[in-house]
């Protein structure tokens, strides 16, 4: 127990909810750590443009590392480390990670999700070959080449205008016949003349060394058909990243979201989530934010009335 580096506040993640939970929570006088891990990463960096975080434009990388830097000029500890397990002793909090253990005296959940896998044939064969679940990170290798994109939420419209905007061929697949994207991006989206496929299912993706077809059923007129292309992006949603409070005994619901209510506060005294983790209504950074903003309050609270009475 004694090598054990001890904090008031841990953090897992640090997307906007957890590194806004680490501004606030380091500037309540808690001693915090924040920790970021590369799966799931954070969905703000993956994002190229953002437009709806009130005095901010820019790309979701930067704005990011704005908010990191912020908690950490506070005092905040920012560790590079993934949590693997959190368990009780006592009234602490045992975080153990790929590297250390440490001991708090709350925890918030800020884990946000990973992406949605469709679940066909091919998809998981061609990852980095064709197949990505990010146009920032991958589209510069199809510059020229006609690529699909996958979806019609917020992630797949965004995406499809980034990829076109590189200079790709690209064309959007949806299941439906109207996108679920906001009507700022819907209109952003076909102010370019990108072609959408719709009402269509994505069945197989096919190729040989790399990614050459991806074949499609059009579930209107019951037929499969395919289309060439170099790249699929797929940008189906994501899944909440929240195994690691299956042990807590933290109450999830039947997505995996966790459950909290208007403090943040989980079922388990002294566990708090924010951000996209949650069973919260709007997926959105500046949400993400507020969570973490209302979390970290929570968890101040928590703490006073625990340890600091009497
Ligand atoms: P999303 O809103 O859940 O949309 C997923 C899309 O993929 C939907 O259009 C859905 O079709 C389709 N889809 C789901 N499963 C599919 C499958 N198996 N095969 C084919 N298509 C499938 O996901 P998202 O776009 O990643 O966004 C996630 C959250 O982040 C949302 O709350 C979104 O608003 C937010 N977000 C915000 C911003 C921003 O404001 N800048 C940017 C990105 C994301 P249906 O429409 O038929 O259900």
């Amino acid at each position: 127990m004694g090598d054990q580096e001890e904090f008031d506040l841990i953090i897992v993640g640090a997307g906007p909810a957890g590194s806004t939970a680490a501004i606030y929570g380091v500037r309540y006088g808690l001693k915090v750590a924040f920790f970021e891990t590369v799966d799931p990463v954070s969905q703000l960096t993956l994002t190229p443009t953002i437009e709806n975080f009130p005095g901010f434009e820019g790309n979701g990388f930067d704005l990011l590392q704005k908010m990191k830097d912020q908690a950490t000029k506070f005092g905040a500890v920012h560790k590079f480390e993934n949590v693997e397990q959190i368990s009780k002793d006592g009234d602490y909090f045992i975080v153990k990670t790929d590297t250390g253990i440490y001991r708090a005296k709350a925890i918030i959940i800020a884990t946000g999700g990973k992406h949605r896998e469709i679940g066909i044939p091919g998809e998981r064969e061609f990852v980095g070959r064709g197949v990505s679940y990010c146009a920032t990170c991958d589209g510069n290798f199809f510059r020229g080449k006609k690529v699909a994109v996958i979806g019609g939420g917020n992630t797949a419209v965004e995406e499809a205008i980034y990829l076109k905007e590189i200079g790709c061929d690209v064309v959007l697949i949806h299941r439906r016949d109207e996108l679920r994207a906001d009507k700022a991006y819907q209109d952003e989206f076909f102010s370019r003349n990108i072609p959408v496929i719709w009402n269509s299912i994505p069945r197989k993706i096919e190729g040989n060394e790399v990614v050459e077809r991806l074949v499609l059923y059009n579930r209107v007129e019951d037929r499969e058909f395919s289309i060439d292309v170099s790249a699929v992006f797929v940008a189906i949603g994501i899944t909440p990243a929240t195994e690691i409070v299956a042990g807590l005994g933290v109450e999830r619901n039947s997505m995996g979201y966790i459950k909290v209510n208007k403090k943040q506060e989980t079922n388990v005294p002294g566990v708090f989530a924010a951000g996209d983790c949650c069973d919260n209504p709007l997926k959105q950074a500046i949400t993400a934010c507020g969570d973490g903003a209302v979390a970290a309050n929570s968890a101040f609270e928590f703490i006073k009335m625990k340890f600091q009475t009497g």
